[in-house]
């Protein structure tokens, strides 16, 4: 559920007409409800209500690489969230907005070993660890440093997620985590490691999941990991359980588990582990909060196909052409009638499309649309391709709305390049 609504035939976010935010800020723009992110963050928390976690608090570590803007990091700080952070970048974002370092996770494949000395001045709570070198490593700074990290090792536990494969990561070819049968002997290495303690067991097997089969799999295999763990005196008390719930994007396709289906099956695959539990949500926290806002440049026939030419292109929303992803695309000020399209950006590659044979709400030059579902992987995977600005965001609370983040001025794009001396007249 979400708070783009119609009143009056004119769609707002949550009090406030698109229609005067696309005047005030310009278009593309990305549009964010603040209703939608506490009311995800309320159902998800309502979702674990019954799971057992040792009897402390579940930690919910927002994925941060989902929407990293500082002002939904502020609100999810603000209604207590963690943070999942897979880069020093994200580390200092969360930190910035109000996240305390003791709901912070490190998760990440190719941690520096300045990240590593960053968080651990931080006093974050725990590293994910992927790989014995990378335990090394952390050893090294954690010593040099005279502190101790935390670790769980991320485990690969080999389960097909049934997911678009470039978002599925618990495969064993997969480049993530250890391998869940070799994960005894990491641990004993890394448990005689000096600057190390392995608290706990992280697993996250991929994201857009549909289906709860592939994530109860995983969860068992890692409960079975963390009695053994026990049985070779280790002391385990976390478990990570990842993120993924898929959100649904496709209003015609079968929707994907809830977030409550979600938390029955948790609590099932979980009881009896007495650990605390951490969860890392990033898509089901943000994705439905969020709009792509444009407009029609204008519409143009083809041989055989309509196109409308929209103002924003796949360097805003790269997840159509990445993942070949599926977004619900909806006039701002619908006509009433419906057409058939391709809904195409202005970028020079075929891939700049975003729907094709698509029958959608009637388009015409000028008109504004808006694609659907497009807070989570939205902006933050945006790029200046093309030398098209960074475009801005726009966070909405009530009837109040605020530019969160200014578009990038096109000179200032320019500006950070520069002409070495010998190409100067
Ligand atoms: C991306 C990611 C997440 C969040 O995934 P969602 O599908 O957005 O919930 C959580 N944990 C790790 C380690 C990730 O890489």
């Amino acid at each position: 559920m979400d708070h783009f609504t119609l009143k009056d035939g004119v769609t707002h976010a949550e009090d406030v007409p698109l229609t005067l935010i696309a005047e005030a800020v310009g278009t593309p723009a990305y549009v964010y409800s603040t209703a939608t992110i506490e009311r995800h963050v309320r159902v998800f928390r309502e979702a674990l209500d019954k799971v057992e976690s040792a009897g402390q608090p579940t930690l919910v570590a927002f994925a941060v690489k989902a929407n990293p803007n500082a002002a939904v990091l502020a609100t999810l700080a603000q209604l207590g969230l963690g943070a999942d952070v897979v880069s020093e970048g994200e580390l200092l974002r969360a930190l910035h907005a109000g996240v305390p370092a003791d709901r912070i996770v490190f998760s990440g494949v190719g941690k520096t070993a300045d990240e590593m000395a960053r968080a651990l001045k931080a006093g974050i709570l725990q590293f994910n660890v992927e790989s014995e070198p990378e335990v090394e490593t952390l050893s090294a700074v954690a010593q040099s440093l005279g502190v101790t990290a935390r670790i769980a090792f991320r485990v690969n536990p080999d389960v097909d997620a049934m997911t678009h494969a470039k978002i599925s990561t618990g495969k064993a070819e997969n480049k993530f985590g250890i391998p869940i049968d070799r994960a005894r002997a990491s641990y004993f290495t890394a448990s005689r490691l000096p600057g190390i303690e392995p608290v706990g067991v992280a697993v996250h097997i991929g994201s857009q999941l549909t289906d709860l089969g592939p994530l109860a799999d995983a969860f068992a295999k890692v409960g079975q990991l963390i009695v053994q763990l026990r049985t070779d005196g280790h002391v385990i008390r976390t478990a990570d359980l990842g993120g993924g719930l898929g959100v649904p994007y496709d209003p015609t396709v079968p929707h994907p588990p809830t977030p409550a289906e979600y938390g029955a099956m948790v609590a099932e695959a979980t009881a009896g582990w007495n650990v605390r539990l951490i969860f890392e949500p990033g898509r089901l926290i943000v994705a439905n909060a969020g709009i792509l806002l444009t407009r029609v440049v204008r519409v143009k026939t083809g041989a055989a196909e309509r196109f409308v030419i929209v103002d924003a292109a796949m360097n805003d929303l790269l997840r159509p052409s990445l993942y070949d992803a599926w977004h619900d695309i909806r006039a701002v000020v619908p006509r009433g009638s419906k057409m058939t399209a391709n809904v195409v950006g202005p970028v020079c590659e075929l891939g700049d499309t975003f729907a094709t044979q698509r029958e959608l709400d009637v388009l015409e030059e000028g008109d504004l649309a808006m694609f659907m579902t497009a807070g989570a992987y939205g902006a933050t995977m945006a790029s200046t391709y093309n030398s098209r600005a960074l475009t801005a965001e726009v966070l909405v609370n009530g009837a109040d709305y605020a530019v969160v983040r200014q578009r990038q001025p096109i000179e200032a794009l320019i500006a950070l390049d520069s002409v070495p001396d010998w190409l100067r007249l």
